[in-house]
């Protein structure tokens, strides 16, 4: 009897370790889905279509990228969080959607620290504030005492509460002590749009889409929120520069997978994302639009799963009492 159990023990054994790396070597066998959380033309849209377009010749499969929009990412960041998890449903998130919106939204029905799978990083996005071509100042002093002179009638947008650029812009407001009206995108491809239109005044948005139209003079730029200048923007002075040393703010894009998508397919896409962002030609896209790549020790789950938890604290005395219901 008992030699009878262990056989079968030792035979669900075998089947089970035989059965993960399978599962993993054939994988993927068909499309993976890339939910990206905001509209097609904005940052993270543009991030995950560079990534998405080399891992799909490293994986051997397509990758689609499909814009699940709303509630500031939080939307399509649901649906990434309870789709299959077989690594054939991954999402682009961010700086809001896997770690700010914990704080802004109580309810929020995941966990971006426990219901995913971190993937990897794909890029670092500083943060840079802008204004349409014609706001009455020229540089970021003229803009502060701009618009707290006019806080009644400025307004400012971003891609929905839980974004990058609405808690970008969040800080910036605390720090000036001003009240905007807040236009809510769903994504800031669009608010990108209303702002070279001269429909609202300014925001504080991910790199990533703006370089083209600062050096094109379609829009201004009045200061970048890292230390050090931006290479792709080399005119565009740091927030220390142009006098308001407080507003540090960097973001970052990142794929996810569902919770319990099995280690070895996690393993192949963030092989896939490391390839991509070791190709020259990525690497140039990205670095023209003014983002970091991730070294080699900032990539893989690993990595990530630090960067998500240490960006969910990071995030949290910044925005107390700023919660969304
Ligand atoms: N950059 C946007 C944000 O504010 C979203 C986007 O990528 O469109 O979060």
């Amino acid at each position: 009897m008992l030699r009878l159990l262990s056989r079968a023990a030792f035979g669900a054994f075998v089947f089970a370790a035989a059965a993960i790396p399978a599962a993993a070597q054939d994988f993927p066998k068909r499309n993976i889905t890339m939910v990206v959380p905001f509209a097609a033309g904005g940052p993270t849209d543009i991030v995950a279509r560079i990534v998405g377009e080399h891992m799909s010749k490293t994986l051997g499969q397509p990758v689609i990228v499909e814009n699940v929009v709303g509630a500031g990412g939080t939307t399509g960041s649901v649906r990434a969080a309870r789709a299959q998890n077989d690594g054939y449903a991954i999402i682009m998130g961010h700086m809001g959607t896997h770690a700010a919106a914990v704080s802004l939204y109580p309810n929020l029905a995941y966990k971006p620290d426990v219901d995913f799978e971190p993937i990897g990083m794909a890029a670092g996005t500083p943060i840079l504030i802008v204004t349409r071509k014609d706001i009455p100042a020229k540089d970021l002093k003229e803009f502060v005492v701009w618009a707290k002179a006019n806080n009644d009638k400025v307004n400012m947008a971003h891609a929905g509460v839980g974004s990058v650029s609405f808690t970008s812009c969040l800080l910036l407001n605390s720090i000036l002590q001003t009240k905007p009206t807040q236009i809510p995108f769903n994504g800031t491809g669009p608010a990108l749009n209303a702002l070279v239109g001269s429909q609202v005044d300014y925001m504080c948005d991910q790199v990533v889409n703006l370089v083209p139209h600062v050096t094109g003079g379609t829009i201004k730029a009045l200061a970048v929120g890292t230390a050090e200048r931006n290479p792709a923007l080399p005119d565009v002075p740091t927030s220390k520069e142009a006098g308001l040393a407080a507003f540090q703010v960097t973001a970052w894009n990142a794929l996810f997978a569902p919770k319990g998508t099995p280690k070895p397919v996690v393993d192949k896409l963030a092989d896939a994302l490391d390839k991509a962002l070791d190709d020259p030609a990525v690497r140039k896209r990205l670095l023209d639009l003014g983002s970091d790549i991730p070294g080699k020790t900032g990539r893989g789950p690993q990595a990530l799963s630090t960067l998500v938890k240490s960006e969910i604290e990071r995030w949290a005395p910044v925005l107390k009492g700023t919660t969304i219901n």
